[in-house]
């Protein structure tokens, strides 16, 4: 109702016309190139040079898109304005990347945030986005069963094995609801960018701990 009496401005492009405006929910583009499968890197084989020779504890990875405008400034609006009604349009492409790539999961889990910042926040967005994607998808979304914790410094100026020091450890399943429903079962695990894929890592690894059988990302945006 609001909407109609003040339209609110695209938080893609900033002009009137919606939350997300027409061109630029056409603008986000799916990733054309071909990819590697395990860590979505430009590879034209189906998995890279580098992913056929070193353990990982992720199966899959996949992102609906480049890490540009105007997907950039979406993920900023629902993750540092508040403005959580993009929630719904970002999981929409959660879901349809699902299934283009052929991911098989049995339940949805968000990479958490820790508490207290989740508490500054208000909410957890990869939570707000695996919830719609998990809906569109027919799947359980449980998210208590994996938490952060251990409060990380921000990823963003660390280099490639600092994150993975930074995050090692960091997330544990909750050992008594996880056995029953992890056991043998394929894990859909999302966040809204990945960069050097360390903290997806090291969810993966915590979940298969926990009798996971086998977990497969999916973010909005990897860096181009
Ligand atoms: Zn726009
Ligand atoms: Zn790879």
């Amino acid at each position: 109702m609001l909407d109609l009496l003040f339209p609110p401005d695209c938080a893609g492009c900033g002009r009137s016309g919606g939350l997300l405006c027409p061109a630029c929910l056409q603008a986000i583009a799916d990733l054309q190139e071909q990819r590697c499968a395990r860590c979505a890197l430009p590879s034209r084989i189906s998995l890279c040079r580098y992913c056929r020779s070193s353990a990982s504890s992720l199966f899959a990875l996949q992102a609906v898109a480049l890490y540009e405008e105007p997907l950039r400034s979406c993920i900023q609006h629902l993750k540092y304005q508040g403005v959580t009604r993009l929630a719904p349009f970002l999981g929409r492409m959660l879901a349809a990347s699902y299934r283009r790539h052929h991911l098989q999961a049995d339940l949805v889990l968000a990479v958490p945030l820790h508490a207290e910042r989740e508490c500054q926040r208000g909410y957890n967005h990869a939570r707000l986005l695996a919830d719609v994607c998990a809906r569109e998808l027919g799947l359980p979304s449980p998210h208590s069963l994996l938490e952060r914790v251990r409060a990380t410094a921000a990823q963003a100026r660390l280099s490639a094995s600092e994150r993975q020091q930074n995050v090692a450890g960091a997330f544990r399943c909750q050992p008594q609801k996880s056995q029953s429903v992890l056991r043998g079962r394929t894990v859909l695990l999302i966040d809204d960018v990945c960069t050097t894929g360390a903290t997806l890592e090291a969810c993966s690894s915590a979940l298969l701990q926990a009798g996971a059988k086998q977990v497969q990302a999916l973010v909005l945006a990897i860096p181009g």
